[in-house]
């Protein structure tokens, strides 16, 4: 009888399937087979299988098959519904073409698509002299059209009210030539590829438990306790799954009481950005700044659309303003890309920043942002997933300009999320090249709505000792004394 060792690819999140509960699984495999497994507590090390050689491959298969059992289930499309009581201006869903609308300003853009066009022209064939099929709109010739007596009543006739449109379309014109005015003050800054000057830079680990006791981020937790939870450590190793595909696993029961905290952005499941800051300096005696936040501050006045519709809460102390971020999102932690990184870094008992001391024009920031990973040679590392094939988005370059990822782990998913099927490394330094365009237009526009941010705190010097910050439709900051929010730290006194 010929006796192998056989080495058997389990993925560090898996591992814990193949052991069961007190080695039980483990166990019953060995009995099973009659075999000698081996699961090293180096997740870097392989599973191995050791006796005869059928046994052996039955062994394997049936390892394979129970980690496909625990891969995640599938993630079933969700409708997107219109709201219930919405607007009477316009129908809920569009009577001709079936698309949904949800505020005045995507009925706008509805009527300005080419979708609605060719609707219209099936339904009514006397609006051809007025419309081309396949042709978008702007908001100016949908303004002429809902002029035009026809097309009128075509649309009054499938629940549109014209007088109410034509309105919206004044105030969306207004809209927009402020935004032209914006963008052209943008440009007018020098494009300046450089404008984010990282400075320094240190990994910080975020112990978040106990989880008992959660409070909500919009009260300061106690500085003492900050810092206690705050230590060196960088991020755990990706590795890619030798086998491809491989199955992503499901949530497990203990990792989802602390995921719900986190996501629902309390205290201490979430540090709150720029108190984190705070915490980081006083600990590890990091020089004053003039700015302590997130990456979502700086996302923000760069103008990146998910985040100019979060609130953040500004306070200074002595010289610095301190930035928490309150996300408007209840940010969902079961998703696939969670579910990646628990494949390729094992199951993460915490989570760490970078905190980095970087310049902008004149002014010094020290910012927080969450790290996933970092390579075997300890160089960060940005994992980002997508089931298209495109994981790389602009919004995540410039996440890798703050928080100084060396590159991006890119992993391609299957329709319904459940496998990974693909994972290559993309240098940070040539992506950065490849949007280059787009990271200019950021500073330009970061630099432009930092100096509108610092021209508030020295026009109000001591109105208000909280602001809460918003953007407003133009993407500008708007500012407000905020009487129930305190920012920084309890005991943040000398
Ligand atoms: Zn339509």
């Amino acid at each position: 009888m010929v006796r192998i060792d056989l080495e058997v690819p389990v993925p560090a999140v898996y591992r814990g399937v193949v052991i069961g509960k007190g080695g039980e699984t483990l166990k019953r495999l060995q009995d099973e087979f009659r075999v000698s497994i081996t699961v090293p507590k180096d997740d870097s090390r392989p599973v191995r299988v050791k006796g005869p050689v059928s046994k052996c491959q039955a062994c394997a298969d049936e390892i394979q098959k129970m980690i496909q059992k625990h891969g995640r289930a599938p993630k079933k499309a969700k409708a997107k519904k219109p709201t219930q009581n919405s607007h009477t201006a316009y129908p809920p869903e569009c009577p001709l073409c079936k698309s949904t609308m949800n505020s005045m300003r995507e009925a706008l853009l509805h009527l300005q698509s080419s979708k609605h066009q060719t609707a219209v022209l099936d339904a009514c064939s006397e609006v051809s002299c007025w419309l081309s099929e396949g042709k978008t709109l702007d908001v100016q010739e949908v303004q002429g059209l809902l002029k035009v007596p026809v097309y009128r009543d075509l649309h009054e006739a499938h629940g549109f009210k014209p007088e109410d449109l034509l309105a919206s379309a004044v105030v969306e014109l207004q809209r927009l030539s402020r935004v032209q005015e914006i963008h052209e003050d943008s440009l007018r800054l020098s494009a300046d590829p450089a404008w984010l000057k990282v400075e320094g830079r240190m990994v910080v680990e975020w112990n978040d438990t106990p989880l008992t006791g959660a409070v909500a981020l919009e009260c300061a937790p106690d500085l003492v306790d900050m810092m206690e939870r705050c230590r060196l450590q960088a991020p755990p190793v990706a590795r890619v799954p030798t086998v491809l595909p491989a199955p992503l696993p499901r949530g497990n029961h203990k990792q989802k009481s602390k995921d719900v905290l986190r996501g629902a952005h309390k205290y201490p499941g979430e540090p709150g950005s720029g108190r984190l800051g705070i915490a980081i300096m006083r600990k590890f005696g990091v020089p004053e700044c003039d700015i302590v936040c997130g990456t979502s501050f700086i996302k923000a006045l760069a103008g990146d659309s998910g985040r100019v519709k979060d609130t953040y809460y500004l306070q200074k102390f002595k010289n610095t303003i301190c930035v928490l971020h309150i996300p408007k999102r209840y940010h969902n932690q079961d998703d696939a890309g969670h579910a990646v990184e628990r494949l390729l870094c094992g199951e993460a008992a915490f989570c760490q920043f970078a905190a980095t001391t970087l310049r902008v024009d004149g002014t010094s920031f020290f910012v927080t942002s969450e790290v996933d990973a970092v390579d075997e040679s300890g160089e960060l590392l940005e994992i980002k997933s997508s089931k298209h094939g495109k994981p790389i988005s602009k919004e995540g370059v410039l996440q890798t300009l703050v928080n100084g990822s060396k590159a991006f782990l890119c992993c391609s998913l299957d329709e319904g999320q459940t496998k990974l099927l693909d994972a290559w490394v993309a240098p940070a330094k040539q992506v950065q090249q490849d949007y280059r365009q787009s990271l200019i237009y950021y500073g330009q526009r970061a630099r432009l709505m930092l100096a509108k941010v610092l021209q508030h705190f020295s026009e109000n010097q001591s109105t208000a000792s909280v602001w809460k910050l918003t953007f407003d439709d133009c993407k500008l900051p708007v500012f407000d004394s905020s009487e129930t929010v305190h920012v920084l730290p309890l005991g943040l006194d000398s």
